[in-house]
Protein backbone atom coordinates (compact mmCIF):
# COMPACT_ATOMS: atom_id res chain seq x y z
CA UNK A 1 0.00 0.00 0.00
CA UNK A 2 1.46 3.57 -0.62
CA UNK A 3 0.64 7.04 1.07
CA UNK A 4 -1.49 9.29 -0.93
CA UNK A 5 0.70 12.26 -0.53
CA UNK A 6 -1.23 15.31 0.48
CA UNK A 7 -1.27 18.78 -2.33
CA UNK A 8 0.13 21.67 -0.46
CA UNK A 9 -2.68 23.67 -0.55
CA UNK A 10 -2.25 27.26 1.04
CA UNK A 11 -5.29 28.62 -0.27
CA UNK A 12 -8.92 27.31 -0.22
CA UNK A 13 -10.06 25.47 -3.36
CA UNK A 14 -12.84 23.88 -4.96
CA UNK A 15 -12.19 20.30 -5.39
CA UNK A 16 -12.80 18.61 -8.41
CA UNK A 17 -16.17 16.17 -8.51
CA UNK A 18 -14.67 12.43 -8.49
CA UNK A 19 -14.69 10.42 -11.68
CA UNK A 20 -17.14 7.62 -12.11
CA UNK A 21 -16.59 4.73 -13.63
CA UNK A 22 -19.55 2.65 -14.51
CA UNK A 23 -17.83 -0.27 -15.62
CA UNK A 24 -16.39 -3.40 -13.06
CA UNK A 25 -12.10 -4.43 -13.99
CA UNK A 26 -12.03 -7.12 -15.51
CA UNK A 27 -10.13 -10.01 -13.81
CA UNK A 28 -7.44 -10.75 -16.68
CA UNK A 29 -6.69 -6.69 -15.82
CA UNK A 30 -6.28 -7.42 -12.58
CA UNK A 31 -2.27 -7.48 -12.70
CA UNK A 32 -2.57 -3.32 -14.10
CA UNK A 33 -4.77 -2.34 -10.76
CA UNK A 34 -2.95 0.11 -8.80
CA UNK A 35 -2.08 -0.34 -5.08
CA UNK A 36 -4.57 0.86 -2.24
CA UNK A 37 -3.80 4.25 -1.28
CA UNK A 38 -3.34 4.89 2.54
CA UNK A 39 -4.32 8.49 3.89
CA UNK A 40 -1.48 9.80 5.86
CA UNK A 41 -1.23 9.47 9.30
CA UNK A 42 -1.81 12.57 11.35
CA UNK A 43 -0.14 13.68 14.41
CA UNK A 44 -1.64 17.51 16.43
CA UNK A 45 0.93 19.00 18.57
CA UNK A 46 -1.26 21.24 21.14
CA UNK A 47 0.45 23.97 22.72
CA UNK A 48 -0.98 26.11 25.18
CA UNK A 49 -4.58 26.87 26.92
CA UNK A 50 -7.90 24.20 27.08
CA UNK A 51 -9.50 26.36 24.39
CA UNK A 52 -6.62 24.92 21.88
CA UNK A 53 -6.55 21.23 23.62
CA UNK A 54 -10.78 21.36 22.79
CA UNK A 55 -9.98 22.59 19.20
CA UNK A 56 -7.35 19.91 18.76
CA UNK A 57 -9.80 17.56 19.83
CA UNK A 58 -12.02 18.96 16.54
CA UNK A 59 -9.17 18.63 13.93
CA UNK A 60 -8.17 15.20 15.06
CA UNK A 61 -11.64 14.43 14.88
CA UNK A 62 -12.29 15.75 11.65
CA UNK A 63 -8.96 14.09 9.85
CA UNK A 64 -9.94 10.86 11.26
CA UNK A 65 -13.61 11.50 9.81
CA UNK A 66 -11.58 11.99 6.65
CA UNK A 67 -10.00 8.52 6.99
CA UNK A 68 -6.57 9.44 8.36
CA UNK A 69 -5.21 7.23 11.44
CA UNK A 70 -3.53 8.59 14.38
CA UNK A 71 0.35 8.32 14.32
CA UNK A 72 1.32 7.93 18.09
CA UNK A 73 4.39 11.06 17.76
CA UNK A 74 5.54 13.90 15.48
CA UNK A 75 8.18 11.30 14.35
CA UNK A 76 6.31 8.66 12.97
CA UNK A 77 3.22 11.22 11.49
CA UNK A 78 2.81 12.09 8.05
CA UNK A 79 1.21 14.69 7.99
CA UNK A 80 1.77 16.93 11.13
CA UNK A 81 -0.72 19.82 13.16
CA UNK A 82 1.22 21.97 15.32
CA UNK A 83 -1.76 24.13 17.29
CA UNK A 84 0.67 26.93 18.50
CA UNK A 85 0.09 29.43 21.59
CA UNK A 86 1.00 33.62 21.16
CA UNK A 87 0.12 33.80 25.02
CA UNK A 88 3.64 34.66 25.57
CA UNK A 89 7.55 34.33 23.66
CA UNK A 90 8.37 31.22 25.37
CA UNK A 91 5.58 29.34 24.41
CA UNK A 92 6.36 30.65 20.41
CA UNK A 93 9.85 29.60 21.41
CA UNK A 94 8.70 26.20 21.65
CA UNK A 95 7.39 25.95 18.30
CA UNK A 96 10.56 27.77 16.46
CA UNK A 97 12.87 25.34 18.18
CA UNK A 98 11.18 22.42 16.65
CA UNK A 99 11.58 23.75 12.97
CA UNK A 100 15.25 22.03 12.54
CA UNK A 101 13.69 18.86 13.54
CA UNK A 102 10.97 19.60 11.37
CA UNK A 103 13.13 20.36 8.63
CA UNK A 104 15.36 17.05 8.87
CA UNK A 105 11.50 14.67 8.96
CA UNK A 106 10.76 16.74 5.66
CA UNK A 107 14.25 15.70 4.28
CA UNK A 108 13.85 12.28 5.46
CA UNK A 109 10.57 12.14 3.99
CA UNK A 110 9.54 14.51 1.16
CA UNK A 111 5.39 13.83 1.63
CA UNK A 112 5.51 14.93 4.84
CA UNK A 113 3.02 18.06 5.79
CA UNK A 114 3.21 20.35 8.31
CA UNK A 115 0.29 22.85 9.51
CA UNK A 116 0.61 25.45 11.65
CA UNK A 117 -2.60 26.59 13.13
CA UNK A 118 -3.68 28.76 16.83
CA UNK A 119 -3.22 32.22 18.23
CA UNK A 120 0.31 32.47 16.37
CA UNK A 121 -1.29 32.60 13.00
CA UNK A 122 -3.21 35.91 12.51
CA UNK A 123 -4.02 37.72 9.42
CA UNK A 124 -1.09 40.39 9.72
CA UNK A 125 1.88 38.07 9.77
CA UNK A 126 0.97 35.39 7.58
CA UNK A 127 3.29 36.41 4.75
CA UNK A 128 5.92 36.78 7.75
CA UNK A 129 5.58 33.30 8.91
CA UNK A 130 5.62 31.61 5.52
CA UNK A 131 9.15 33.65 4.88
CA UNK A 132 10.40 32.44 8.46
CA UNK A 133 8.88 29.29 8.35
CA UNK A 134 9.34 27.27 4.77
CA UNK A 135 9.13 23.84 6.73
CA UNK A 136 5.19 24.64 7.29
CA UNK A 137 2.61 24.00 4.01
CA UNK A 138 0.08 25.78 5.49
CA UNK A 139 -0.90 28.30 7.73
CA UNK A 140 -4.85 28.68 9.64
CA UNK A 141 -5.96 31.45 11.41
CA UNK A 142 -7.92 29.65 14.94
CA UNK A 143 -11.27 30.74 12.88
CA UNK A 144 -10.11 28.71 9.80
CA UNK A 145 -9.54 25.37 11.54
CA UNK A 146 -12.73 24.13 10.12
CA UNK A 147 -11.08 24.30 7.02
CA UNK A 148 -8.30 21.98 7.81
CA UNK A 149 -9.54 18.81 5.71
CA UNK A 150 -10.48 20.93 2.29
CA UNK A 151 -7.52 22.66 2.61
CA UNK A 152 -5.40 19.52 2.50
CA UNK A 153 -7.19 18.41 -0.22
CA UNK A 154 -9.13 15.15 1.71
CA UNK A 155 -12.67 14.54 1.71
CA UNK A 156 -13.25 15.55 5.20
CA UNK A 157 -16.72 17.33 6.70
CA UNK A 158 -16.58 20.79 6.22
CA UNK A 159 -19.18 23.63 7.22
CA UNK A 160 -18.78 27.31 7.27
CA UNK A 161 -17.51 28.54 10.36
CA UNK A 162 -16.66 27.67 13.93
CA UNK A 163 -20.25 27.76 15.06
CA UNK A 164 -21.83 25.40 12.12
CA UNK A 165 -18.61 23.54 12.37
CA UNK A 166 -18.87 21.93 16.30
CA UNK A 167 -22.56 21.62 15.90
CA UNK A 168 -22.14 19.26 12.55
CA UNK A 169 -18.85 17.74 14.68
CA UNK A 170 -20.93 17.13 17.62
CA UNK A 171 -24.03 15.91 15.79
CA UNK A 172 -22.13 13.84 13.80
CA UNK A 173 -19.90 12.18 16.62
CA UNK A 174 -16.59 13.69 15.00
CA UNK A 175 -14.65 15.15 17.93
CA UNK A 176 -12.03 13.21 18.97
CA UNK A 177 -12.21 13.35 22.91
CA UNK A 178 -9.37 13.12 25.13
CA UNK A 179 -10.96 11.88 28.07
CA UNK A 180 -14.05 9.54 28.27
CA UNK A 181 -14.76 11.25 31.87
CA UNK A 182 -14.43 14.96 31.55
CA UNK A 183 -15.14 16.93 28.49
CA UNK A 184 -14.36 20.12 27.46
CA UNK A 185 -17.38 21.78 25.91
CA UNK A 186 -16.52 25.05 24.07
CA UNK A 187 -19.43 27.74 24.11
CA UNK A 188 -18.07 31.40 23.21
CA UNK A 189 -15.04 31.97 20.50
CA UNK A 190 -12.73 34.93 20.60
CA UNK A 191 -12.58 38.34 23.05
CA UNK A 192 -13.95 41.70 23.24
CA UNK A 193 -11.92 42.82 25.71
CA UNK A 194 -8.58 45.16 25.39
CA UNK A 195 -6.21 43.74 27.59
CA UNK A 196 -3.27 45.48 26.74
CA UNK A 197 -0.48 42.87 27.46
CA UNK A 198 -2.64 39.96 25.64
CA UNK A 199 -2.95 39.07 21.63
CA UNK A 200 -5.71 36.65 21.93
CA UNK A 201 -8.26 39.59 20.86
CA UNK A 202 -5.77 39.56 17.63
CA UNK A 203 -5.49 36.03 16.88
CA UNK A 204 -9.02 34.58 18.17
CA UNK A 205 -10.96 37.83 17.21
CA UNK A 206 -14.24 39.34 18.55
CA UNK A 207 -16.57 36.81 20.56
CA UNK A 208 -18.61 34.80 18.92
CA UNK A 209 -21.56 32.77 21.30
CA UNK A 210 -22.79 29.17 20.15
CA UNK A 211 -26.49 29.01 19.82
CA UNK A 212 -28.07 28.18 23.17
CA UNK A 213 -29.39 25.08 21.92
CA UNK A 214 -26.45 23.81 20.51
CA UNK A 215 -24.42 23.98 24.06
CA UNK A 216 -27.37 22.44 25.36
CA UNK A 217 -27.68 19.77 22.67
CA UNK A 218 -23.74 18.74 23.35
CA UNK A 219 -24.22 18.82 27.22
CA UNK A 220 -26.43 16.12 26.57
CA UNK A 221 -25.15 14.00 24.36
CA UNK A 222 -22.24 14.16 26.54
CA UNK A 223 -24.51 12.81 29.39
CA UNK A 224 -25.78 10.14 27.01
CA UNK A 225 -22.12 9.15 26.42
CA UNK A 226 -21.63 9.43 30.65
CA UNK A 227 -19.25 11.82 30.94
CA UNK A 228 -18.90 12.59 34.61
CA UNK A 229 -17.45 16.18 34.34
CA UNK A 230 -17.76 18.91 31.69
CA UNK A 231 -15.76 22.24 31.83
CA UNK A 232 -17.56 25.25 29.33
CA UNK A 233 -14.68 27.21 27.73
CA UNK A 234 -14.24 30.23 26.51
CA UNK A 235 -11.64 33.16 26.57
CA UNK A 236 -14.12 34.92 28.43
CA UNK A 237 -17.25 32.76 29.45
CA UNK A 238 -18.85 34.93 31.54
CA UNK A 239 -19.87 37.27 28.63
CA UNK A 240 -21.34 34.13 26.95
CA UNK A 241 -24.80 35.49 25.18
CA UNK A 242 -24.57 38.91 24.85
CA UNK A 243 -24.09 38.59 20.83
CA UNK A 244 -27.00 35.97 20.83
CA UNK A 245 -30.32 37.33 19.57
CA UNK A 246 -32.91 37.81 22.47
CA UNK A 247 -35.64 34.84 22.87
CA UNK A 248 -38.66 34.66 25.11
CA UNK A 249 -37.36 32.18 26.99
CA UNK A 250 -35.15 34.42 28.60
CA UNK A 251 -37.31 37.10 29.34
CA UNK A 252 -35.92 37.49 32.92
CA UNK A 253 -32.40 38.02 31.67
CA UNK A 254 -31.82 41.95 32.02
CA UNK A 255 -28.61 42.41 33.85
CA UNK A 256 -25.15 43.61 32.25
CA UNK A 257 -22.00 43.44 33.49
CA UNK A 258 -21.81 43.92 36.85
CA UNK A 259 -18.33 46.33 36.34
CA UNK A 260 -16.95 47.65 33.32
CA UNK A 261 -18.39 48.58 29.98
CA UNK A 262 -22.48 47.43 30.27
CA UNK A 263 -23.69 45.21 27.85
CA UNK A 264 -27.35 45.06 26.54
CA UNK A 265 -28.43 40.62 27.95
CA UNK A 266 -32.10 42.08 27.82
CA UNK A 267 -34.08 38.98 27.08
CA UNK A 268 -30.07 37.14 25.96
CA UNK A 269 -29.30 33.80 27.32
CA UNK A 270 -26.88 34.36 29.69
CA UNK A 271 -23.80 32.25 31.64
CA UNK A 272 -26.39 31.74 34.47
CA UNK A 273 -29.29 30.36 32.00
CA UNK A 274 -26.90 28.37 30.65
CA UNK A 275 -25.77 26.61 34.37
CA UNK A 276 -29.26 26.14 34.78
CA UNK A 277 -30.01 24.34 31.67
CA UNK A 278 -26.91 22.16 32.08
CA UNK A 279 -27.65 21.50 36.02
CA UNK A 280 -31.34 20.86 34.77
CA UNK A 281 -30.39 17.73 32.86
CA UNK A 282 -31.44 14.97 35.36
CA UNK A 283 -31.01 11.24 35.62
CA UNK A 284 -34.46 9.44 36.35
CA UNK A 285 -33.24 9.37 39.93
CA UNK A 286 -33.63 13.17 40.02
CA UNK A 287 -29.23 13.62 40.17
CA UNK A 288 -27.60 15.92 37.75
CA UNK A 289 -27.23 13.61 34.14
CA UNK A 290 -23.22 15.59 34.21
CA UNK A 291 -22.38 15.66 38.03
CA UNK A 292 -19.67 18.18 38.05
CA UNK A 293 -19.42 21.39 35.50
CA UNK A 294 -17.24 23.88 35.46
CA UNK A 295 -16.24 27.11 33.46
CA UNK A 296 -13.37 28.64 32.65
CA UNK A 297 -11.81 31.66 31.80
CA UNK A 298 -13.82 34.25 34.34
CA UNK A 299 -13.06 37.98 33.88
CA UNK A 300 -14.27 39.94 36.88
CA UNK A 301 -16.06 42.28 34.51
CA UNK A 302 -19.29 39.99 33.75
CA UNK A 303 -19.36 38.20 36.73
CA UNK A 304 -22.71 38.91 37.60
CA UNK A 305 -25.26 38.56 40.77
CA UNK A 306 -27.11 35.96 38.54
CA UNK A 307 -24.23 33.71 37.51
CA UNK A 308 -22.90 33.64 41.17
CA UNK A 309 -26.67 32.80 42.54
CA UNK A 310 -26.35 30.39 39.55
CA UNK A 311 -23.04 28.95 40.90
CA UNK A 312 -24.62 29.22 44.62
CA UNK A 313 -27.98 26.86 43.37
CA UNK A 314 -26.66 24.21 41.00
CA UNK A 315 -25.90 21.37 42.62
CA UNK A 316 -23.46 20.37 39.28
CA UNK A 317 -21.50 23.35 39.61
CA UNK A 318 -18.03 22.45 41.43
CA UNK A 319 -16.98 24.96 44.48
CA UNK A 320 -14.30 26.03 42.24
CA UNK A 321 -13.80 29.49 40.48
CA UNK A 322 -10.90 30.61 38.36
CA UNK A 323 -10.73 34.23 38.31
CA UNK A 324 -7.67 36.59 36.93
CA UNK A 325 -6.48 39.32 39.17
CA UNK A 326 -3.25 39.63 37.01
CA UNK A 327 -2.08 42.47 39.60
CA UNK A 328 -3.12 43.80 43.12
CA UNK A 329 -2.07 47.26 42.21
CA UNK A 330 -4.75 50.10 40.91
CA UNK A 331 -2.57 51.48 38.65
CA UNK A 332 -0.86 48.70 37.34
CA UNK A 333 -4.69 47.12 36.27
CA UNK A 334 -5.51 50.23 34.74
CA UNK A 335 -2.49 50.29 32.69
CA UNK A 336 -3.10 46.73 32.26
CA UNK A 337 -6.76 47.82 31.00
CA UNK A 338 -8.62 45.08 33.24
CA UNK A 339 -11.58 47.78 33.98
CA UNK A 340 -11.93 46.97 37.87
CA UNK A 341 -10.35 48.14 40.91
CA UNK A 342 -8.43 45.80 43.69
CA UNK A 343 -11.57 46.64 46.09
CA UNK A 344 -14.53 46.21 43.58
CA UNK A 345 -12.26 42.19 42.73
CA UNK A 346 -11.89 42.31 46.66
CA UNK A 347 -16.05 42.93 46.66
CA UNK A 348 -16.32 40.06 44.03
CA UNK A 349 -14.64 37.73 46.42
CA UNK A 350 -16.78 38.23 49.00
CA UNK A 351 -19.83 37.65 47.70
CA UNK A 352 -18.80 34.51 46.12
CA UNK A 353 -17.70 33.31 49.25
CA UNK A 354 -20.59 34.23 50.85
CA UNK A 355 -23.08 32.20 48.40
CA UNK A 356 -21.00 29.68 48.03
CA UNK A 357 -19.11 28.62 51.38
CA UNK A 358 -15.77 26.74 50.86
CA UNK A 359 -15.50 27.66 47.26
CA UNK A 360 -11.63 27.12 45.80
CA UNK A 361 -10.65 30.35 44.29
CA UNK A 362 -7.71 29.78 41.72
CA UNK A 363 -6.05 33.05 39.92
CA UNK A 364 -2.95 34.56 37.32
CA UNK A 365 -0.87 37.50 37.64
CA UNK A 366 1.73 38.73 36.06
CA UNK A 367 4.98 40.04 37.09
CA UNK A 368 6.89 42.87 35.55
CA UNK A 369 4.01 44.46 33.63
CA UNK A 370 5.56 48.05 31.85
CA UNK A 371 6.12 50.19 35.13
CA UNK A 372 5.21 48.12 37.85
CA UNK A 373 7.31 49.22 40.54
CA UNK A 374 8.73 47.61 43.73
CA UNK A 375 5.72 49.25 45.70
CA UNK A 376 3.25 48.40 43.34
CA UNK A 377 4.95 44.74 42.72
CA UNK A 378 3.82 44.55 46.74
CA UNK A 379 1.04 44.95 46.90
CA UNK A 380 0.01 42.43 44.41
CA UNK A 381 1.87 40.04 47.48
CA UNK A 382 -0.48 42.01 49.83
CA UNK A 383 -3.46 41.03 48.03
CA UNK A 384 -2.38 37.21 48.08
CA UNK A 385 -2.41 37.29 51.62
CA UNK A 386 -5.26 38.95 52.12
CA UNK A 387 -6.95 36.40 49.20
CA UNK A 388 -5.46 33.35 50.10
CA UNK A 389 -6.55 31.73 46.46
CA UNK A 390 -5.48 28.04 46.60
CA UNK A 391 -3.10 28.51 43.51
CA UNK A 392 -1.89 31.21 41.11
CA UNK A 393 -0.56 31.14 37.88
CA UNK A 394 1.91 33.20 37.32
CA UNK A 395 4.32 34.60 34.28
CA UNK A 396 6.88 37.49 33.77
CA UNK A 397 5.40 40.12 31.33
CA UNK A 398 6.53 39.38 27.89
CA UNK A 399 5.43 41.96 25.56
CA UNK A 400 3.60 40.67 22.19
CA UNK A 401 4.41 42.42 19.39
CA UNK A 402 1.18 44.10 17.35
CA UNK A 403 -0.73 44.42 21.11
CA UNK A 404 -1.23 48.28 23.01
CA UNK A 405 1.25 46.94 25.70
CA UNK A 406 4.07 46.46 22.85
CA UNK A 407 4.34 50.31 22.18
CA UNK A 408 4.53 51.20 26.34
CA UNK A 409 8.21 51.11 27.93
CA UNK A 410 8.91 47.16 28.97
CA UNK A 411 11.35 48.48 31.86
CA UNK A 412 11.41 45.86 34.22
CA UNK A 413 14.76 43.89 33.63
CA UNK A 414 14.37 40.42 32.94
CA UNK A 415 16.38 39.56 36.11
CA UNK A 416 14.12 41.59 38.36
CA UNK A 417 10.97 39.97 36.82
CA UNK A 418 12.37 36.70 37.34
CA UNK A 419 13.05 37.38 41.12
CA UNK A 420 9.78 38.96 41.78
CA UNK A 421 8.11 35.77 39.96
CA UNK A 422 10.18 33.70 42.46
CA UNK A 423 9.25 35.57 45.11
CA UNK A 424 5.69 35.02 44.48
CA UNK A 425 5.98 31.47 43.98
CA UNK A 426 7.49 31.18 47.44
CA UNK A 427 4.85 33.01 49.08
CA UNK A 428 1.66 31.32 47.38
CA UNK A 429 3.87 27.84 47.87
CA UNK A 430 3.38 28.95 51.76
CA UNK A 431 -0.26 30.02 51.08
CA UNK A 432 -1.14 26.75 49.15
CA UNK A 433 0.03 24.79 51.96
CA UNK A 434 -1.81 26.48 54.32
CA UNK A 435 -4.94 26.12 52.55
CA UNK A 436 -4.35 22.89 51.71
CA UNK A 437 -3.47 22.07 55.37
CA UNK A 438 -7.23 22.58 56.34
CA UNK A 439 -8.44 19.88 53.91
CA UNK A 440 -6.34 16.99 56.25
CA UNK A 441 -8.84 14.70 58.55
CA UNK A 442 -11.94 15.91 55.57
CA UNK A 443 -13.42 13.42 53.54
CA UNK A 444 -13.98 14.53 50.02
CA UNK A 445 -15.73 12.79 47.08
CA UNK A 446 -12.89 12.15 44.45
CA UNK A 447 -13.48 11.69 40.17
CA UNK A 448 -10.31 9.10 39.96
CA UNK A 449 -8.96 9.61 36.54
CA UNK A 450 -5.82 8.15 36.20
CA UNK A 451 -3.17 5.87 37.74
CA UNK A 452 0.14 7.44 38.86
CA UNK A 453 3.40 5.51 39.61
CA UNK A 454 4.38 5.09 43.31
CA UNK A 455 7.12 7.16 44.02
CA UNK A 456 10.26 5.91 45.66
CA UNK A 457 9.19 6.39 49.20
CA UNK A 458 5.76 4.81 49.31
CA UNK A 459 6.49 1.32 50.85
CA UNK A 460 5.91 -1.53 48.48
CA UNK A 461 2.59 -2.89 48.60
CA UNK A 462 1.41 -6.20 46.96
CA UNK A 463 -2.09 -6.20 48.02
CA UNK A 464 -3.94 -5.77 44.56
CA UNK A 465 -4.12 -1.99 44.97
CA UNK A 466 -2.30 1.02 42.78
CA UNK A 467 -1.69 4.65 43.29
CA UNK A 468 -4.84 6.43 42.05
CA UNK A 469 -5.32 10.00 41.44
CA UNK A 470 -8.26 12.21 40.78
CA UNK A 471 -9.45 15.99 41.53
CA UNK A 472 -12.18 16.82 43.89
CA UNK A 473 -14.75 19.42 43.16
CA UNK A 474 -12.43 22.27 43.97
CA UNK A 475 -10.68 20.89 41.97
CA UNK A 476 -7.71 19.57 43.93
CA UNK A 477 -5.25 16.70 43.54
CA UNK A 478 -5.96 13.95 45.36
CA UNK A 479 -3.79 10.92 45.46
CA UNK A 480 -4.23 7.63 47.51
CA UNK A 481 -4.30 3.29 47.56
CA UNK A 482 -7.14 1.79 45.38
CA UNK A 483 -7.87 -1.15 42.92
CA UNK A 484 -7.05 -0.09 39.28
CA UNK A 485 -11.04 -0.44 38.76
CA UNK A 486 -12.02 3.21 40.28
CA UNK A 487 -10.56 4.86 37.05
CA UNK A 488 -13.92 6.62 36.01
CA UNK A 489 -15.82 7.01 39.26
CA UNK A 490 -16.48 9.36 41.95
CA UNK A 491 -14.77 8.16 45.20
CA UNK A 492 -14.75 8.74 48.97
CA UNK A 493 -11.15 9.74 50.15
CA UNK A 494 -10.40 10.89 53.65
CA UNK A 495 -7.70 13.18 53.36
CA UNK A 496 -4.50 12.43 55.98
CA UNK A 497 -1.53 14.87 53.69
CA UNK A 498 -1.68 18.00 52.61
CA UNK A 499 0.97 19.73 50.47
CA UNK A 500 0.81 23.09 48.56
CA UNK A 501 0.06 21.34 45.16
CA UNK A 502 -1.63 18.23 45.90
CA UNK A 503 -3.73 16.04 49.01
CA UNK A 504 -3.36 12.41 49.68
CA UNK A 505 -5.54 10.19 52.15
CA UNK A 506 -7.28 6.72 51.61
CA UNK A 507 -10.43 5.31 50.49
CA UNK A 508 -12.71 5.76 53.22
CA UNK A 509 -15.18 3.23 54.27
N1 LIG B 1 -9.22 35.50 29.54
C1 LIG B 1 -8.47 35.30 30.70
C2 LIG B 1 -8.52 36.56 31.59
O1 LIG B 1 -9.37 37.35 31.51
O2 LIG B 1 -7.64 36.76 32.37
C3 LIG B 1 -7.04 34.89 30.44
C4 LIG B 1 -6.69 34.18 29.23
S1 LIG B 1 -5.00 34.28 28.83
C5 LIG B 1 -5.03 33.13 27.56
C6 LIG B 1 -4.22 33.39 30.15
C7 LIG B 1 -3.25 34.18 30.98
O3 LIG B 1 -2.07 34.44 30.26
C8 LIG B 1 -3.72 35.55 31.42
O4 LIG B 1 -4.57 35.49 32.52
C9 LIG B 1 -2.43 36.25 31.75
O5 LIG B 1 -2.09 36.09 33.12
C10 LIG B 1 -1.41 35.52 30.88
N2 LIG B 1 -0.88 36.42 29.84
C11 LIG B 1 -1.54 36.92 28.79
N3 LIG B 1 -0.73 37.72 28.06
C12 LIG B 1 0.47 37.73 28.68
C13 LIG B 1 1.70 38.38 28.42
N4 LIG B 1 1.85 39.19 27.39
N5 LIG B 1 2.73 38.16 29.28
C14 LIG B 1 2.59 37.33 30.34
N6 LIG B 1 1.45 36.69 30.63
C15 LIG B 1 0.39 36.89 29.81
FE1 LIG C 1 -6.67 38.30 26.94
FE2 LIG C 1 -7.98 39.99 28.54
FE3 LIG C 1 -9.31 38.63 26.62
FE4 LIG C 1 -8.36 37.35 28.80
S1 LIG C 1 -9.93 38.95 28.77
S2 LIG C 1 -8.18 36.69 26.66
S3 LIG C 1 -6.47 38.43 29.19
S4 LIG C 1 -7.75 40.20 26.31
Amino acid sequence: MTTRMLPVLDQARARPAPKEHSFGIDAKLAEFATDDVALPSFHVWTLGCQMNHSDSEEMAGALAAAGCAEASDLESAELIVINSCAIREAAEQKVIGRMGHLANLRTANPSLRVVLTGCSVREDNVGTLRRRYPQVDLFLRPDEEPELTARLGLAGPTAPGLLAARASAVGEGRIQRRSALSAWLPIIYGCDKTCTYCIVPFSRGPERSRPFDDVLAEARSLAAAGYREVTLLGQNVNSYGHDLPADERFADVHTGRHLGRRLALDGKPDMAALLRAIDGLRTADGVPAIPRVRFVTSHPWDLSERLIAAMAECQAVCEHLHLPIQSGDDAVLRRMGRQYTVASYLELVERLRTAVPGISLTTDVIVGFCGETEAQFESTLDLLRQVRFEQVFAAAFSPRPGTPAARLEDDVPRAEKKRRLQALLNLQEEISRDVNAAWVGRVTEVLVDQERPRSSHDAAVDDGTVRLAGRNRNNKIVHFDGPPELIGQPVAVRVDHAGPYALSGALDG
